[in-house]
């Protein structure tokens, strides 16, 4: 059979350049997805990031441009030269993507993000137009994306093309105001509640909602849950109109880079019949941190996350001194983001030298350390599209502690305190009592070894692999290419 020639866009991907999950996703998936024979180009903004790793690239094309509102931009395509990887293309253009952040720094977003975002789909499109490369799907990611689609379905020359929209965060909708439209060169009549007018905005993000073959979303559960008013953003009704083209495919890990068994970040390596290495990293975090030497045999939780309100880490303020005074645990956060949380986290934790650490940077060796080295892992998400940080704890052996929402209901299933059965621990309602009472449950588990023992081992056996999910994605694409529909 000839591989299905796939397009996949994507805003960061790693190892080149990362702020969340996404990056984890496009690092991954295309890769998963050639080994099943899927011939797949992958292509990102050309980030400073990207180029720092001094990668070699071939310049593939010298001179390209698009219009951005009247004006035409120049720009290059690179292509990096990687060895049994899918092949990665970037789109160059210094003012827009040689910058110290991706999307903005410590003051907020930069002020020109509708214009990056609005030139890179553009540059895309202008790509596609000159490539000897012919995809029959277009596979987009988030609202830095979105404009993708629109344009696809509005140019003759890609009629026959399909577009996936995959959607990682609904929270993140690209929301710009109406006077920056002009800029996408798109018809007013795409200006409209219909297209991608939001309450006298306009949504990149609704932009692949609406103008997609098919939209993708990264767990079952959250599939469904953004058709609800809860959920949705103001865009549930959107999907819900779009209900039979809306698909939950969960993400994977890459367990050749998230392996305690193998990995060179973590102070020692251990496998699920041999925990002994996973006391080394414990004890070497406890160091780390400064934490207090005891705390070898009482629990230590840690969080690895973004810190936002999405993440619910603000749960955690209120139920603190009973964690660390009545429970005894230790807790160990690692996280940047919102400037207020980030207070309202060191002051919470002043009062406890010795069984609080709060760093705040983004540290994937420290994230690592965290994983391997705690207990227990908090992930008290108000909404969680399907989270990572999860799958990676359960990995190494250290037990989540997740709120039952999208994909953290997909891949965390709730322990027996009898049996042993089960991943990890889950809470209904995003309030700090429901919280306490699944740490407390989990702390009285573990003051069970034998029982701990078996829902670690439980945790490390299961099998989130790419391989696994790319095979969804492969037949969700082979049935978009049987789909006649116009
Ligand atoms: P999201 O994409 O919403 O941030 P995910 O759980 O899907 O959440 O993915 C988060 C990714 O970012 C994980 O790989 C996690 O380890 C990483 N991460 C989050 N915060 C930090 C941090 N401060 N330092 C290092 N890695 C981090």
């Amino acid at each position: 059979m000839t591989p299905l020639r796939i397009v996949f866009i994507a805003s960061e991907a790693t190892p080149f350049a990362k702020t969340g999950g996404l990056a984890d996703v496009a690092g991954s998936l295309p890769n998963a997805l050639r080994e099943l024979n899927v011939d797949i180009r992958v292509i990102l903004p050309g980030y400073r990031q990207v180029f720092e790793h001094g990668l070699r690239h071939e310049r593939v094309f010298p001179s390209l441009n698009t219009l951005l509102g009247s004006q035409r931009l120049t720009f290059q395509v690179r292509k990096l030269l990687l060895e049994n990887t899918a092949p990665i293309y970037v789109i160059d253009r210094e003012d827009m993507f040689d910058r110290p952040h991706l999307y903005g720094n410590a003051d907020g977003d930069y002020y020109d993000n509708a214009e990056r975002f609005i030139f890179f789909c553009r540059a895309v499109v202008a790509l596609m137009h000159s490539w000897d490369f012919a995809p029959q799907i277009i596979h987009c990611n988030d609202w830095h994306t979105g404009l993708i689609p629109a344009y696809m379905q509005s140019d003759p020359a890609f009629r026959q093309i399909k577009t996936l929209f995959t959607l990682h965060n609904l929270g993140y909708s690209g929301l710009f105001s109406s006077d920056k439209f002009a800029l996408t060169g798109l018809d007013a009549s795409h200006y409209q509640p219909n297209g991608l007018e939001f309450y006298g905005k306009w949504s990149m993000l609704k932009a692949g909602l609406v103008y997609s073959r098919a939209v993708s979303t990264v767990s079952p559960t959250y599939a469904r849950e953004i058709q609800t008013p809860e959920y949705g953003k103001g865009l549930d009704g959107v999907l819900r109109s779009r209900q039979a083209s809306v698909f939950g495919l969960l993400n994977g890990v890459n367990y050749q880079m998230w392996n305690p068994e193998t990995d060179a970040l973590i102070p020692a390596r251990f496998t699920p019949d041999d925990l002994t290495g996973k006391r080394i990293c414990k004890a070497a975090l406890i160091r780390a941190c400064q934490l207090d030497e005891s705390l070898m045999e009482r629990p230590v939780i840690g969080i690895v996350s973004r810190l936002d309100i999405q993440k619910g880490i603000d749960l955690i303020i209120p139920i603190l001194s009973e964690l660390i005074e009545s429970l005894k645990v230790g807790v160990v956060i690692l996280g940047t983001g919102d400037g207020e949380m980030q207070q309202s986290l060191q002051r919470a934790g002043e009062p406890y030298p010795g069984a609080f650490a709060f760093i705040q940077r983004f540290d994937e060796e420290l994230a690592r350390k965290i994983l391997a080295g705690a207990d227990m892992l908090l992930v008290p998400s108000r909404y969680e599209p399907c989270g990572l940080t999860q799958l990676y704890a359960m990995k190494y052996g250290t037990v989540p502690v997740v709120r039952a929402t999208g994909g953290l209901n997909d891949t965390v299933s709730e322990v027996n305190e009898r049996t042993g059965d089960g991943t990890g621990f889950a809470f209904k309602h995003a309030d700090a009592t429901d919280f306490l009472a699944a740490i407390q449950k989990a702390v009285s588990v573990y003051r069970m070894p034998p029982i701990w023992k078996r829902v670690q081992f439980n945790g490390m056996s299961m099998d989130f692999s790419w391989e696994k999910a790319a095979q969804s994605y492969l037949s969700l694409y082979q049935e978009l290419m049987m789909d006649s529909s116009p």
